[in-house]
C-alpha cells in the first residue's frame, strides 16, 4: 500500500486522486485534506453561482471521494494544525493542491481605502466562503470600477448587474442576494490596461452580457484595430472580439451600463475616507503588446473598486515559494523529493476547471514513477488520525460532509439547489447532528 496525502479538495486535488486510483488501483490509500469542513474548493467558492452546469462536475469528484481507498479529512489546516514536515513523515507523497485563493495586489495608492477589494473577497462573499461572508460591499454606490479584463471580471460584472429574478436557479447565498437586491449601481466600468485584442475573456461568458435584463455593455468603436486584424487572432479570442464589435455597433440603453474602458491602467484610488474615484492613465501598446503609460490621466467615479487581476497561492511555512509568481517553487510539479504541487498552486491561476485534469494525471504519473515500489513503511492515515486525536482537531469526514450537504439542500429557497452555510461553526454543528 502506498500512502498519499493531497492537500486541497478542489478540482486539482480530485483529478490527482482520480489519476492515482487509475494507476495504482487498490495499492494506494489517499487522504484528501482541506482546511474547510466542505469539499470542492473553487467549484463551491469560485465558480459563479449562476453557472450551475459547471458545478455538475462535483458528481465526478464524489465518485472519487466514495472510493474505499479515499478519505476526506476536512477542517484541518496544513501549516498550522499539522505541518508539511509531519505529513511528509507520514506519507510516501504529499501533493499541495491548495489553489490560489488570495488576491494579487494592485500596488497603487489608495488600495486600502474602504470600498476597495479583490475578486477573491468579492467572489467569496457572494459564494458564501466563510472567510468573506462578512465583507459587506458598499452597494449603495452608483459607480463601480472593475479592474482587469479576464473571466473573473466578467463574472463580477454580471453578478453586480443581474436582477434578483435572474438569480433563480443559482446557489448565490442569501446575504448576497439580499444585498444585491438593494444595489444602486448604474455604471460598471470594466477597466483593461490593454485593448480588445488582448482580453482574457472567453466568448460564452462575454456573450452573456448581451442578454442581461437591466444591463447592457457599451464599447467605444474607436478602441478597435482594423477589422481585418481580427483574422490573426486565435479562434476563441476572435469570437470574443466579434462579441465586442457587436456591442460597439449596437449600443442598447438599459438602466445599468457595463462600460468597457480599454487602454487604461489604474494609478491611484482616491476618496475621503472611502473609495470615490479611480485615477487612470491612458495606455498604448508597445511592440511586444505590453501596455505603456502615455502620461495622459483622467478619473472615473467609483464608490466600489474590485480588482480582478489574478490570484496567488498562500505560502506554507517551510515550503519553497516563488514570490513573484505567487505559487510554490517547483519543477514540473516537484517541490522537494516526496513533495509535489498541482493545479493553480503549481502553474498559477490560469486555464479552466478541465485544465486540472491533465495536470493531475501528470503529477500522478510522476508520483508513481518516483515512489519506491517496495512496501511502504509510512503510517499514512493511521498516523494522521493519531495526530488529529492528540491535537483534539475536529476532523470532518465525507460522511459528515454529506450530512452538511443534505442540510444545505433542505434549506434551499424555491428553485435554488442549496442554501450554503457561510460559517465554519454552522458547518461543524450541522455535521454532528
Ligand atoms: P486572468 O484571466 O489572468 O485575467 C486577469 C486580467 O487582469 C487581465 O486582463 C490582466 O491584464 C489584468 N491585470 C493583471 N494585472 C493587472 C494590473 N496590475 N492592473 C490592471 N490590470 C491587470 O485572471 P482571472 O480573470 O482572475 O481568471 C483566472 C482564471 O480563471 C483564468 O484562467 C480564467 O479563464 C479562469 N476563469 C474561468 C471562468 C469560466 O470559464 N467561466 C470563470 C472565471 C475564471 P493583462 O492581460 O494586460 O495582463
Amino acid at each position: 500500500m502506498h500512502h498519499v496525502a493531497i492537500v486541497g479538495s478542489g478540482p486539482a486535488g480530485y483529478y490527482t486522486a482520480e489519476a492515482l486510483l487509475r494507476l495504482w488501483g487498490e495499492d494506494v490509500a489517499i487522504d484528501i485534506i482541506d482546511r474547510l469542513p466542505v469539499p470542492f474548493g473553487l467549484i463551491r467558492s469560485g465558480v459563479a453561482p449562476d453557472h450551475q452546469s459547471i458545478k455538475a462536475v462535483t458528481r465526478r469528484y464524489e465518485g472519487v471521494a466514495l472510493n474505499n481507498n479515499v478519505q476526506f479529512a476536512g477542517n484541518i489546516l496544513i501549516g498550522k494544525d499539522i505541518s508539511v514536515d509531519e505529513l511528509m513523515a507520514l506519507y510516501d507523497a504529499v501533493v499541495l493542491a491548495t489553489g490560489a485563493p488570495h488576491d494579487r495586489k494592485l500596488d497603487i495608492p489608495g488600495e486600502d481605502l474602504p470600498g476597495v477589494m479583490g475578486s477573491a473577497e468579492f467572489v467569496g462573499w457572494y459564494n458564501g466562503h466563510p472567510d468573506h461572508a462578512d465583507l459587506a460591499p458598499p452597494l449603495d454606490t452608483s459607480h463601480v470600477a472593475i479592474i482587469g479584463n479576464g473571466n473573473v471580471a466578467l463574472d463580477v460584472a454580471r453578478i453586480l448587474a443581474k436582477t434578483p429574478e435572474e438569480f433563480h436557479g443559482s446557489d448565490i447565498v442569501a446575504h448576497a442576494l439580499e444585498s444585491l437586491s438593494g444595489s444602486r449601481i448604474r455604471t460598471i466600468n470594466l477597466i483593461g490596461r490593454r485593448g480588445p485584442h488582448q482580453i482574457a475573456m472567453t466568448p460564452k461568458e462575454l456573450g452573456e452580457l448581451a442578454h442581461l435584463e437591466r444591463a447592457a455593455p457599451r464599447v467605444d468603436p474607436t478602441d478597435f484595430p482594423d477589422a481585418g486584424d481580427d483574422a490573426m487572432l486565435e479562434p476563441g479570442i476572435r469570437k470574443s472580439v466579434s462579441h465586442l464589435r457587436a456591442f460597439a455597433a449596437n449600443p442598447v440603453a438599459k438602466p445599468i451600463t457595463i462600460e468597457f474602458d480599454f487602454f487604461a491602467r489604474p494609478v491611484a484610488i482616491e476618496g475621503e475616507g472611502r473609495a470615490e474615484r479611480v485615477v487612470l492613465e491612458r495606455t498604448a501598446l508597445d511592440a511586444e503588446l505590453r501596455s505603456v503609460g502615455t502620461g495622459e490621466h483622467y478619473s472615473v467615479p467609483a464608490g466600489m473598486v474590485i480588482a480582478c487581476i489574478g490570484y496567488q497561492t498562500p505560502p506554507i511555512a517551510g515550503v519553497p515559494y516563488e514570490h513573484g509568481r505567487g505559487r510554490f517553487a517547483n519543477t514540473d510539479g516537484l517541490i522537494l523529493p516526496g513533495l509535489y504541487c498541482v493545479g493553480w498552486a503549481r502553474r498559477g491561476p490560469s486555464g479552466t476547471i478541465g485544465t486540472n485534469k491533465p495536470d493531475g494525471a501528470i503529477i500522478a504519473e510522476r508520483i508513481v514513477a518516483e515512489t519506491p515500489t517496495s512496501p511502504s513503511r509510512k503510517r499514512g492515515r493511521t498516523g494522521l488520525h493519531d495526530l488529529v486525536r492528540a491535537r483534539k482537531l475536529d476532523l470532518v469526514s465525507f460522511d459528515d460532509w454529506q450530512r452538511i450537504d443534505a442540510a444545505e439542500i433542505a434549506a434551499a429557497r424555491h428553485g435554488a439547489p442549496r442554501e450554503k452555510f457561510v460559517s465554519v461553526d454552522e458547518m461543524l454543528v450541522t455535521k454532528s447532528q
